[in-house]
């Protein structure tokens, strides 16, 4: 197999993959889908869903809904300075940091996740680029022990050269998690500590070794609902699409500089899922953080627009969950008939 390599003077950042196909991910966003993304997104609600549903079904008529399970592997002292998040070391918050855990450790929640029906394994570490040595071995090694339990498996350890991204796919990785978070435009009020083409930089090593995208954003972070389409245009515009596209509902944690942000209307967020959907055909829509501050019918509302995907458990990162036995009863109301049983409750 040829060398991957990457041109140095394609600003397009296409990449000459093992596949010997050419692979886009661009910094911008393609225009007409911009724009289709816009109209999709003001029309009215009933068609916007309607659309999705059209969709949602022709690609994924099966209608399953997935479940992911995220463990926080080392959690805190993150020198980046993201304004949402609790693990930035430059935010007084009350989580519990710890260093990065033990394979053992890993794997046993790894079962427990499996024995409650997660089909992928997440894992997350709070670096700005996963340290060289020992810590990124035992990722490794942890990868490998979750693939062995028959599981997907994911990280998201911050910022990737070509080399580590290579020795993540040797290891067997599945996915690799890195939003951007927003639009390119909005970026810069978020985050300073690094730019949105340091993101799209990491998705190219990422790309570049075969390795499946799960890149989305976060949403409510006052950002304009221009914004939103930005953030959707940017993913739909990347060849091939993600496969996973997270969508965040905002988590205002306390001591963080976004802890007062103005919430979102909900039927916002509904309506970005809803062109997710549209505009990202393929890809498993993730409604992840944020379900806290969601009724469950708002939770239905967003599934019915065409997420098909949830991170189930006690706790999503830092970020609280529902919890299994709330979601088992979510999917069961949204994928199963009704029994006779149920027909007899008032
Ligand atoms: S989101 Fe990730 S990179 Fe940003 S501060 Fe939190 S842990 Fe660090």
């Amino acid at each position: 197999m040829e060398p991957i390599i990457e041109s140095q003077d394609n600003q397009l950042g296409k990449l000459q993959c093992n596949s010997n196909s050419v692979q886009t991910i661009s910094e911008d966003y393609d225009e007409a889908i911009y724009q289709k993304a816009i109209t999709l997104y003001k029309k009215p609600f009933l068609q916007l869903i309607q659309e999705a549903a059209v969709v949602h079904k022709e690609n994924w008529p099966e209608a399953d809904i997935q479940r992911s399970a995220l463990l926080s592997i080392k959690t805190g002292s993150c020198p980046e300075d993201c304004s949402y998040c609790p693990q930035s070391a430059r935010y007084e918050t009350d989580i519990k940091k710890h260093p990065l855990m033990e394979v053992n450790d890993i794997v046993e929640k790894a079962k427990a996740a499996k024995a409650n029906g997660a089909e992928r394994f997440c894992m997350g570490a709070a670096w700005r680029k996963p340290p060289r040595g020992e810590q990124f071995d035992r990722v490794l090694d942890a990868i490998r022990e979750v693939k062995s339990l028959g599981m997907e498996a994911c990280v998201t350890l911050g910022l990737l050269n070509e080399e580590q991204a290579l020795k993540l796919k040797e290891a067997g990785l599945d996915y690799y998690n890195h939003n951007v978070d927003t639009s390119k435009d909005y970026y810069s009020k978020v985050i300073t500590t690094r730019k949105f083409q340091d993101r799209v930089q990491t998705l190219r090593h990422v790309r570049n070794n075969d390795i499946n995208v799960c890149c989305g954003g976060i949403l409510g972070m006052g950002e304009s609902s221009d914004d939103r389409m930005k953030l959707i245009a940017f993913l739909a515009t990347m060849d091939p699409q993600p496969e996973s596209v997270p969508i965040n509902f905002l988590v205002k944690f306390d001591g963080t500089p976004l802890e007062n942000t103005k919430d979102l209307d909900i039927l916002h967020f509904v309506r970005t899922i809803a062109v997710a959907r549209i505009l990202l055909p393929k890809a498993r829509i993730r409604l992840s953080a944020g379900r806290m501050d969601m009724s469950r019918e708002a939770q239905i509302l967003c599934l019915t627009a065409g997420a098909n995907s949830i991170f189930s458990g006690e706790v999503l990162l830092t970020s609280p969950l529902p919890g299994y036995t709330f979601d088992n009863q979510l999917i069961d109301d949204m994928t199963k008939p009704l029994d006779k049983e149920n027909l007899n409750v008032l």
